[in-house]
């Protein structure tokens, strides 16, 4: 969704890796029907994950150095919760990475409920095409930015595109000639 998320992500999962470290990668189970246990990030990197629901499911205790979650916004808050259990019951480093907002600028369930329990949150920084630090995720559907419709939409022909919050309020998703 236009920013370096799940490359960071990756990143941080080889640095884990490299020191000799258990670290696990988990994504949604909700948001991947086709059940592939992969996480591939734009730049070309892939790595094998979990899904998170059935990970925490199994869960009994096995140490962990750290836990990587990528696209957190999709995970139910319950989910979340359980995550922060496994910080506080068991040690375990967990780091999220998602979004915050949807394309109706709205929470995420999932980045609310993380936003109420996380020790520390970071932003990473995504540019607007003019610039400017883009929080904003505008849904794209035949070259128009729409700001109606389902929060979640699998298989469709959407895109997402990064703009700052004056270019999201005026819908401008280029410059104008
Ligand atoms: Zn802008």
């Amino acid at each position: 969704m236009g920013s370096s998320k799940t490359a960071n992500a990756l990143m941080v999962r080889y640095n884990y890796v490299e020191k000799g470290k258990k670290v696990v990668l988990l994504k949604p189970k909700c948001e991947n029907r086709d059940g592939e246990k992969t996480i591939r990030s734009r730049i070309g990197l892939e790595d094998p994950c979990e899904f998170a629901e059935e990970f925490l499911e199994q869960y009994s205790g096995e140490h962990y150095d750290c836990i990587i979650v990528d696209e957190v916004q999709f995970l139910a808050a319950e989910v979340i919760n359980r995550l922060s259990d496994l910080v506080d019951t068991y040690g375990i480093t967990v780091i999220c990475y998602g979004l915050r907002t949807d394309f109706r600028s709205e929470l995420f369930p999932g980045a609310k409920r993380l936003m109420e329990l996380a020790d520390d949150i970071e932003q990473i920084k995504t540019i607007c095409w003019c610039g400017k630090r883009a929080h904003f995720n505008a849904r794209i559907l035949n070259g128009e930015m729409v700001t109606e419709g389902e929060q979640v939409q699998l298989g469709g022909n959407e895109s997402y595109m990064a703009l700052c919050r004056k270019h999201y309020k005026e819908r401008q998703i280029k410059p104008q000639k």
